[in-house]
């Protein structure tokens, strides 16, 4: 069966809108992870002025981390630009 090239373009549109939203909620779920750990964090000793961690600075790494309450090493994008340091179990995010 053939269709037209109006419905497929119909089709496009609707899938491109499908994984614009698929995106949105990616985006925020991952936010509000970070937002939970910053709560967590709070008495990190490596805090400027023992303020915590903004949940913007959380950088959520690839590695399975057991102490990490989400199971994957997380850093500090503030304080460790070069994620060299989880904030749970020391390990840099780059390793052979
Ligand atoms: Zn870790």
């Amino acid at each position: 069966m053939e269709k037209n090239i109006q419905t497929l373009m119909e089709m496009l549109r609707d899938a491109e809108g499908r994984k614009l939203d698929a995106e949105r909620n990616l985006v925020m779920a991952e936010l509000e992870v970070r937002q939970a750990l910053s709560k967590t964090l709070g008495g990190y000793a490596g805090t400027f002025l023992g303020v915590g961690i903004c949940a913007a600075a959380i950088e959520i790494g690839h590695w399975a981390c057991e102490t990490s309450p989400i199971a994957v090493c997380v850093y500090d994008d503030w304080s460790d630009p070069i994620h060299d340091n989880c904030l749970y179990c020391n390990n840099p995010e780059e390793r052979k």
